[in-house]
């Protein structure tokens, strides 16, 4: 029995099989070989890169019949690739020096080129290349062994070095009972969709992957962030008895709390909401009080599309939305592709510095047209529901203005046709990047709300790559300089007579709750959805005027230790029942 310590970030405790995945989607059985099997993995590796490089002619002489010999040189170069001998030899050392099975000597070779690739600016375009080379090698090797994630047919503990958020989003949760990952920080978007999709999870384990085999039992503790490999009989039955203990508890709160509003003793009310990838989760946000939803990634959609989706795409997704909101709210988020949402049809290209790059409004306002079709889309859409839309990564006035400046050619181009659309349609950014909580006061003026990213604002504010587990421990909310951004934007919004909401991952951490009605927050949109009876809960259990001398005691603390303690001592003083 071996335990692992990583990041928790999915809820809950998952008991099964591991099932090991590489990049790309492919499935790795097992990592090691024994002495004697060396000779045969050495085989049917030759014998897999010969399939490929055949494979890859074939396909290069086709494509230069149908689309021309520019066109076929993409597969010409990868055959070449194949036939160089440095990669292959590297591939083989690694079975014969190292003990590894074919597939994962060619996962990890193409991994560490991957890596060279990516830092080097002029190779950094052609790392996917190589993601298409080991696919296509490992789907030789694996042959008639080969079992897709689409199409699981028993429960599974998925096991990945990293998983890319549009891998995630098509999981089966009804297959995939929980996640570990040597990679990952708490607020990268595979943890937030883990978490979003109610499936327990850990990240950040270093290199759990490697010594996972395909089968070995595995429990994942997303609570606690531990990952337990071959547990004894006595270890798995206390997770089984916490696992049902939980699960009654979370029953007996929701019963309790599911249809009353969020309001204080003192009769402050703060809005609910859930946050989505897919109008597959609005149903069970409203089984779980959510008061609708507060914000919806529609870049899920160009994550999960074979081909970039059309107005009418994007149009059908919001109605499945809205005709399952019945009335209620819905804030559709334009497309925030970019950061570590790419990979997908349309998405930008691999740039050095995702996070600072073309990514969000910036990528949409560089094509109008994918923009357009989804502005279109949503303002055909709020006619048939309460509807609202938001822009994120706003930094400045000019950007806001650019693209409030293409809806209002929409609508006059929808007034003009006698189309119908909802003229009192909100229109809300994301604050998330640290100038615009800076001068929130003069984007208030521009805008009907505010809804704040702490992800990204915490990302930005203390320079810490959210999907990096080396620095995931600097990510801290209660940081002085954080608190007072959150602050100022409230305080603006307020000023300037339009509300705040806060859709990042610190509004759904139970431990803040009490922190952000006291600084003023209007709405939260939390996920996972199961959180949303617990956070009625503390509403319901404390007064504004108290919430409000707590905010003002922890803002006034120039240590995040400090504000940390002190925090967790009164969330435990005033709501015993929920913290211990
Ligand atoms: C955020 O940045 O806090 C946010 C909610 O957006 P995303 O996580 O999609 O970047
Ligand atoms: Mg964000």
């Amino acid at each position: 029995m071996e335990t692992e310590h990583g990041i928790p970030v999915g809820p809950g405790i998952a008991i099964g099989p591991a099932f090991l995945l590489e990049a790309e989607g492919v499935r790795i059985p097992r990592h090691y070989v024994s002495e004697d099997e060396i000779e045969g993995e050495i085989s049917r590796l030759d014998e897999a890169i010969s399939e490929a490089q055949d494979e890859l002619e074939a396909l290069a002489e086709h494509v230069s019949k149908k689309a021309g010999p520019k066109v076929a040189e993409i597969f010409s170069a990868h055959a070449a690739m194949l036939r160089d001998e440095y990669l292959c030899q590297e591939f083989r050392d690694r079975i014969r020096q190292k003990k590894y099975a074919a597939e994962f000597a060619v996962a990890h070779t193409m991994g560490q080129w991957r890596s060279a690739f990516q830092e080097d600016s002029f190779l950094a375009s052609r790392a996917p290349d190589l993601d298409d080379l080991e696919r296509r090698v490992l789907l030789h090797l694996l042959g008639a062994r080969r079992e897709e994630l689409g199409t699981l047919k028993t429960d599974v503990i998925l096991a990945a070095h990293d998983l890319r958020p549009s891998q995630i989003v098509t999981l089966d949760p009804d297959h995939v009972k929980g996640i570990v990952m040597d990679a990952g920080g708490p607020t990268g978007h595979t943890a937030i969709i883990a978490s979003a999709l109610g499936i327990p999870a850990v990240v950040g384990l270093g290199s759990v992957s490697a010594r996972l085999t395909g089968g070995d039992t595995v429990i994942v503790d997303g609570e606690k962030g531990l990952v337990i490999i071959g547990p004894d009989e006595e270890t798995i039955k206390t997770y089984r008895q916490r696992r049902d203990q939980a699960a009654k508890t979370e029953q007996t709160l929701l019963a309790e709390v599911r249809d009353l509003p969020a309001e204080t003793k003192d009769g402050h009310r703060v809005d609910i909401l859930a946050n989505i990838e897919s109008p597959r989760e609005v149903a069970r946000a409203i089984e779980h009080g959510a008061e609708g939803i507060g914000l919806y990634r529609t870049e899920f959609l160009y994550l999960t599309s074979e081909s970039i989706p059309s107005e009418e795409r994007h149009f059908d997704a919001y109605m499945e939305a809205i005709e399952k909101l019945d009335g209620r709210p819905i804030t559709i988020r334009t497309v925030d592709l970019g950061g570590d949402k790419f990979g997908g049809v349309g998405s930008p290209e691999p740039e050095r510095n995702p996070f600072l790059g073309r990514r969000s409004i910036r990528y949409c306002l560089e094509h109008p047209d994918l923009f357009r079709d989804q502005l279109r889309a949503i303002l055909r859409a709020s006619v048939h529901g309460n509807v609202r839309v938001m822009f994120p990564m706003v930094s400045g006035i000019e950007e806001l203005l650019a693209v409030q400046l293409i809806l209002k050619e929409l609508q006059n181009e929808f007034q003009q046709a006698g189309r119908a659309f909802d003229h009192k349609m909100q229109v809300g950014m994301m604050v998330e990047v640290p100038s615009a909580a800076v001068y929130a006061d003069a984007l208030a003026q521009y805008v009907d709300f505010f809804s704040i990213g702490t992800n990204d604002l915490i990302q930005y504010t203390l320079a810490i790559d959210r999907t990096n587990e080396h620095v995931a421990d600097m990510y801290q909310p209660l940081h002085p300089a954080v608190l007072r951004l959150l602050r100022m934007t409230i305080d603006a919004a307020h000023n300037a007579g339009i509300y705040v909401s806060l859709c990042g991952e610190m509004g759904s951490d139970i431990m803040y709750a009490l922190l952000l009605l006291g600084l003023g927050i209007d709405e939260l949109s939390v996920a996972p959805t199961w959180l949303v009876p617990e956070i009625k809960k503390i509403i319901r259990n404390v007064s504004y005027k108290t919430a409000r001398d707590v905010a003002d005691e922890i803002l006034n603390m120039s240590e995040v230790n400090r504000a940390v303690a002190r925090l967790a001592e009164v969330n435990r003083d005033l709501l015993p029942m929920l913290f211990r």
